[in-house]
């Protein structure tokens, strides 16, 4: 079992290297100040990539912790060079600069380069997962850390509940958004997954497929899915009939 108490300190850990990002992410934005856009634009595709292969180890340790400490198996600390995908998100986001909104676009890069440092640790649980052999499976369990709750594409995504390595489909289940609290775990029974948490106290085995489910995520799923549907229009219904974000 996960305890609160792992997860608490787990989640902590991460918020520390979050505040260390997101500082120096607007200290560097800053200490550039008010240039032309196009030469901010590739300074920062230039120094930007360096703080997440920085920190991302730092949180792929971290998680590597977590693995060991709750699933008490060795864990895989993969290598991981995030400078393309750094490079590609910090030229999505920062549009802001040519449109007089500099704050928005800051802020927008600040979401985006806390995502790619936390994808580090995130990997970390999935290849840690996949070493195991299937002694143990993958699962996303939901944030409740901000006002609005999960979103609807997390809850589409975490019905899918705990599953194989191979299962783990790209788009699927390590698929995360800018500013999403959820976290990858590992589990080894259905009585695995983090106490205390929001909507993961009953857990159901499919069926049909074995996964183990969140009967509650399950359930809206369920309730909403209809033959052919794509997970965007899953997540739509959802957020339609349940009122998420
Ligand atoms: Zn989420």
């Amino acid at each position: 079992m996960v305890t609160q108490a792992q997860l608490g300190e787990y989640k902590r850990g991460q918020q520390q290297i979050d505040r260390l990002v997101k500082r120096d992410v607007r200290q560097l934005w800053d200490a550039l100040g008010a240039i032309e856009p196009d030469r901010k634009r590739d300074l920062l595709v230039d120094m930007v990539p360096g703080l997440v292969n920085s920190y991302g180890p730092i949180a792929a340790t971290l998680a590597a912790e977590f693995f060991a400490d709750t699933v008490l198996l060795e864990p895989t600390v993969p290598v991981i060079d995030s400078t393309e995908a750094v490079q590609k998100s910090t030229r999505a986001v920062i549009g802001g600069l040519w449109t007089g909104q500099e704050a928005k676009a800051r802020e927008r890069l600040v979401e985006s380069i806390v995502r790619h440092t936390r994808q580090h640790g995130r990997t970390t649980i999935r290849e840690s997962v996949g070493r195991t052999g299937g002694r143990v499976r993958y699962a996303r369990i939901l944030s409740y850390g901000s006002k609005k709750g999960p979103c609807a594409w997390c809850r589409m995504l975490a019905s899918r509940g705990a599953v194989y390595w191979s299962e783990i489909t790209a788009g699927g289940l390590d698929d995360w958004h800018d500013s999403d609290n959820c976290d990858a775990v590992a589990v080894r029974s259905p009585e695995d997954f983090p106490a205390g948490v929001p909507g993961y106290d009953d857990i159901v085995v499919h069926p049909e497929t074995k996964a183990w489910m969140p009967r509650e995520m399950f359930d809206e799923y369920s309730s909403v899915h209809e033959y052919l549907d794509t997970d965007k229009q899953v997540a739509a219904k959802m957020r339609e009939k349940y009122g998420y974000t």
